[in-house]
């Protein structure tokens, strides 16, 4: 999302140049894609954020601009589903007002939340320039190569290949910049920490510290797809989002389920685990999850199948509703959501290293969301602009 809208929003202010994005999963959204499948047209699960929702200030909630061109566009539209809580009895109650993914205007993506990402794309690309997404392509290593000179970064592949020479280097994600790529992914260091080392730019050093710092709290999600026989007991819920109270997150290990229509007619749920159960179960990614397919994290079939069964016992227990003969997928989520303090916004750009950072995880309204993901993308192409 946040890539997307700093490219988006580059162009919105008519900036002209190559722009290209690197990303190691299937297409754009990150944390908040759809899971497709070639071989099932008819399916479209958001297996990360289901929905967003706007906080700052007018009342309309579209105040920002990316946002009421995606509207006009028709790619968003207003979340409408009924939101409820699950206490630890198992009973259906109204929402906390306090919570922070529910306060505001919610919306979510026309058809699937990864239609805000291919919008602000499609958005970008209307415009003069080339803007280039690159799937599947995971960035391994970033070399500094003639800081202040015309060829600043370069962006290597796990092979050593040289994926692209920038002039700009801007990091949407943290993987490069946080020592879990050495846990999750056996690296040898952290790729920002090794380029800062090169280069001797101190707010670079303490914007490398301060990313190298944030923690993060992960979620194990499951996604059922309801077999036909099933699909009108869960419809009779109230609900389409379930926010499951601290006490019900403790009893469960769910964090929140949400009932999600799909483009035929079938229905699918996704439960959100807890942070503790996720914890309990961090080296099970599920087999089709990006950290296992594209960046290579060993996958445990028989870990795997453990973690779907808690995760399906749990929702009928505290749901008291079948999922028998549900197909069932398992979706990790390593860093869910950061927590604070975050990035400072005065660290978001290193003009001398040619290097920016953006999304969730800069401390702005809107910090670990997608509204997040949106602001600090524009806060820093506000930034930028005049130095490209
Ligand atoms: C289960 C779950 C539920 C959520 N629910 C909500 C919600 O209800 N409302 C809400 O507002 N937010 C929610 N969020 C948070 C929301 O999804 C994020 O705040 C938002 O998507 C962050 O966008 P981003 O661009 O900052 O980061 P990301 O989505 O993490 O994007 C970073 C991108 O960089 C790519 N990348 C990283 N490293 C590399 C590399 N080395 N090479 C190539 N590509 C790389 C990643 O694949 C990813 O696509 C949820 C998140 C999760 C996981």
């Amino acid at each position: 999302m946040s890539g997307c809208s700093l490219a988006a929003a580059l162009r919105q202010h008519g900036w002209d140049g190559s722009i290209v994005l690197l990303e190691s999963g299937r297409g754009p959204g990150g944390r908040a894609a759809t899971r497709r499948s070639r071989h099932d047209p008819g399916l479209g699960i958001n297996h990360g954020a289901p929905l967003f929702n706007i906080t700052a200030a007018a009342a309309a909630g579209l105040q920002y601009p990316l946002l009421r061109a995606l509207q006009a566009d028709n790619w968003i539209q207003p979340f409408d589903g009924a939101i409820c809580s699950l206490d630890d009895a198992g009973q259906v109650g109204p929402l906390d007002p306090t919570d922070g993914f529910t306060q505001g205007a919610l919306w979510q993506g026309r058809g699937g939340m990864d239609r805000l990402g291919a919008g602000l794309l499609e958005l970008a690309g209307r415009q003069p320039g080339s803007t280039q997404l690159r799937s599947g392509t995971l960035v391994r290593r970033l070399v500094p190569t003639q800081p202040g000179g015309p060829g600043a970064w370069q962006l290597q592949g796990a092979d050593g290949s040289t994926l692209l020479n920038s002039r700009w280097l801007v990091l949407s994600g943290t993987l490069l910049a946080h020592p879990r790529c050495r846990s999750m992914l056996g690296w040898d260091g952290v790729p920002l920490q090794q380029a800062a080392a090169a280069l001797g730019d101190r707010q670079l050093d303490q914007a490398a510290a301060a990313l190298a710092s944030i923690d993060s709290t992960a979620s194990s999600n499951l996604l059922l797809v309801l077999p036909p026989e099933l699909t009108p007991l869960w419809l009779e819920q109230p609900w389409r989002l379930l926010q499951c109270t601290a006490m019900a997150q403790q009893r469960w290990g769910l964090r929140r389920v949400s009932l999600q229509p799909q483009a035929d007619g079938r229905w699918a749920v996704v439960a959100e685990s807890s942070n503790a159960f996720a914890e309990r179960h961090r080296h099970v990614y599920g087999s089709r999850s990006s950290a296992a397919q594209l960046l290579g994290a060993p996958s445990d079939p028989s870990g795997e199948a453990a973690v779907l069964d808690a995760l399906d016992q749990a929702l009928q227990e505290a749901l008291g509703l079948p999922t028998a003969g549900a197909e069932r997928q398992l979706m990790r989520w390593g860093a869910a959501f950061p927590q604070a303090p975050g990035l400072p916004t005065t660290l978001q750009l290193c003009p001398h290293s040619r290097i920016g950072f953006c999304g969730d995880y800069v401390t702005s309204d809107g910090f670990g969301r997608i509204e997040g993901a949106i602001t600090s993308a524009t806060a820093l192409a506000a930034q930028l602009l005049p130095l490209l």
